[in-house]
């Protein structure tokens, strides 16, 4: 078991299974986009679709940060801050094994 791995690989479901639902929303809209531009279906389908988008994002943005720890422990620098150099400590990284910053640097950063 490779909690790093397991991190990418469900990311990596997670873009697939957005990037599907956001296929499906695009493919509703052009259904039911044609007579009715005040259609309330359109507003719904908007609103879904921006969503899905934000999701998708979130996901991307998993993919590349366990991608960048994956490369980090092949370069031996994994565990290590990239802001201050620090260790990261065991238990964020089991929590969050693809975090490249300690809990001090990203707690500062969210303030
Ligand atoms: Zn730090």
């Amino acid at each position: 078991m490779d909690p790093l791995q397991d991190v990418l690989d469900s990311a990596r479901r997670h873009v697939d299974a957005l990037t599907a639902s956001r296929a499906e929303i695009v493919a509703a809209a052009e259904g039911a986009n044609g007579d009715d531009e005040h259609d309330p279906e359109g507003a719904t389908i908007a609103f879904e679709r921006q969503q899905v988008a934000a999701l998708l994002a979130g996901a991307e943005r998993s993919v590349a940060a366990a991608q960048a720890a994956l490369a980090a422990r092949a370069a031996g620098s994994y565990g290590r801050c990239e802001e201050c150099g620090a260790e990261i400590g065991a238990e964020r990284l089991e929590a969050r094994p693809a975090t490249r910053s300690c809990i001090g640097c990203a707690t500062q950063r969210s303030r």
